[in-house]
Order: structure tokens, then sequence, then C-alpha cells
């Protein structure tokens, strides 16, 4: 295929979506992003990289961060981790605290926030400084040295963050944070203000591609973790929406609400598209209309 073409192709088709759409308010520093950017990069399982628009510029991942941290407990502690969060889909908001009480304190899934405050415990008790063993595991994976924390999106959103903290406070009313919550707290949000651009990401997501193999021809999880991780990516990645989403893409897909989607093509490739536009659910306007745009032009889909 011509990946360069296809790209184009794509970026054309979304024009009139690029801009659309809210761009994340809740965290002051976020609030800030040019609403007008999109990047699109697709990095193929031998590690061939190609992009449009602005896919040399860094955003704030924010919630994609969260499939590395769940990548990186898989590898250190295998399956123990499904014993404290759930994998369905939630069916409410990320930041939601409505379901946690009446399910006795354990997220649905790793992909809302009370979930991926879990994992991060976890990270945090085996490796004693998650965000930096993410931050560390990034930069490797990326070939990007120089992927950091944006210190100042981190401070805005620990300063904005009493419902990450109720969250937090609350499973640790059942027993299910082994942390001190500001610590967690800390870890959590650092994860969250990592700035990658959009062929770091699709790169650094090479694993899920290569069913659970780094691009050294290492093993980082297993061939079914990584199946794992791609299915409830499928089922929970997408905020709300992840039906419409799946309906639409037809790809295990994680988003941020700095406007990043990861998509996975399991042996063919990754896809990282950047817009700031969110739609009501806080999904890129412009990059689920790209990702569809993708799939429907190349026909692939893990459907
Ligand atoms: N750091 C954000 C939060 O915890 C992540 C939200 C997201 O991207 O879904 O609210």
């Amino acid at each position: 295929m011509d990946h360069a073409r296809v790209l184009a192709q794509v970026h054309d088709l979304v024009k009139d979506h690029i801009g659309r759409g809210r761009v994340a308010d809740y965290i002051p520093a976020l609030s800030r992003v040019d609403p007008g950017r999109f990047g699109l990069a697709l990095a193929t399982c031998d590690g061939e990289v190609h992009g449009v628009g602005d896919w040399r510029t860094p955003f704030s991942v924010q919630s994609v961060s969260k499939v590395f941290t769940l990548a990186l407990v898989l590898a250190r502690d295998g399956d123990t981790i499904w014993r404290r969060v759930g994998r369905e889909p939630s069916g409410n908001p990320f930041n939601s605290l409505v379901q946690l009480e009446y399910e006795n304190g354990i997220p649905r899934n790793p992909f809302v926030n009370a979930g991926a405050l879990v994992v991060t415990d976890r990270l945090l008790t085996l490796t004693g400084d998650s965000s930096g063993e993410l931050r560390s595991f990034l930069r490797e994976a990326s070939g990007n040295p120089a992927v950091d924390v944006d210190t100042e999106v981190a401070a805005s959103e620990e300063a904005h963050s009493h419902r990450n903290a109720a969250l937090a406070h609350f499973m640790a009313g059942y027993g299910n944070i082994d942390n001190p919550v500001q610590d967690l707290l800390h870890h959590y949000v650092r994860q969250c203000s990592l700035t990658m651009n959009c062929a770091d990401l699709a790169l650094a997501a090479g694993f899920l591609a290569r069913h659970g193999l780094l691009a050294d021809g290492s093993r980082l999880i297993s061939r079914s973790e990584a199946k794992r991780i791609n299915a409830v990516m499928l089922t929970c990645g997408t905020y709300d929406e992840a039906g419409e989403f799946a309906y639409r893409v037809g790809l295990p897909g994680k988003s941020g609400v700095g406007g990043g989607i990861l998509a996975v093509i399991p042996g063919r490739c990754t896809l990282c598209v950047w817009s700031p536009g969110l739609d009501a659910k806080g999904n890129s306007v412009a990059g689920v209309a790209a990702l569809d745009a993708f799939t429907s032009l190349t026909g692939w889909s893990v459907f």
C-alpha cells in the first residue's frame, strides 16, 4: 500500500471536521490548545512510520497513557490485576463515581479513571515510581528520548483533581488502593500529562500490533495479553461511545481528552491521530472521522 497517499487522502476527507467540537477545558492548561490542529501517523510492524499534518507536534496524551500502564502491569504481574478491576464497558462517563458504590469499589474497566487509578496503584507498588517507569518505557519504545511530562499540565491537573481524588479515596475505603492517595494521584497525573506526538505514540504501541513483541523482537507481554488489551480497547477504549467507535472504525482504540486516539490493526500497524476538538463524549471529532475514513479506504479493520 502507498501509505503516504492513503494518509493524504484521509486528511483531505476530514478537512471539514477539523476544528469542530470543543477542546477539553476542565483541566485549564489543556484549554489553550489550538482546535485547528490535526495529525495522523501510521507505524508498520517493522517500525516504518508515515504521517500527515501535525504528526510531529507533541500533545498531551491524557488517557491514551492508560493502555501503556495496563501493559506494564500485565508484563510484571500477569493476570492478578483482574481481581481488582473489571473488563466491561461502563456505560457511564469516564470519571463517574456512581457505579463504584454499588459495585463495591471495583471499577468496571481499566480505561475509566477509577480503573486506571487501580492499575497505577499496582504499578506504583511494583516499581516504586509508576510515572518514571512509564516515561522510560515510552522513551525506549518510541525511540524518542525527549518524551517527558508537561509540568504545567501536570500542575494544572493536580490542582483540579477533586474527582479523581474522590474516586481514589472511595476505592481506598473498599481496600482497593494500596498506596497513599496523594502519591497515587501524583503519579497518575504525571502519566496523563506526558507529551508525545502521533509518531511517538504509534511506535510505542507497536507491541499491540506485534502480538506482544517489542520492536527488537523481545517479548513485553504474552500473545494472549496483547489480544486482551486490544479487546478491552475495542469495548471500553473510547469512553461512553465505544459502541459507536467500533461501528464506525472497527478497530481497538484508546482516546484521551487531549484529542489523541491510538488505534491498533493487529498484525499490520498502529495508527495515532490527534485533533483537539472533542465530541460530547470526549472523543476527537476529526480523529474518529479520520480513523473511519482510513478503515473505509483500506478495508483494514478487525471485522
Ligand atoms: N487526566 C485526565 C483525567 O483524569 C484524563 C482524562 C482522559 O483523557 O480521559 O481526568
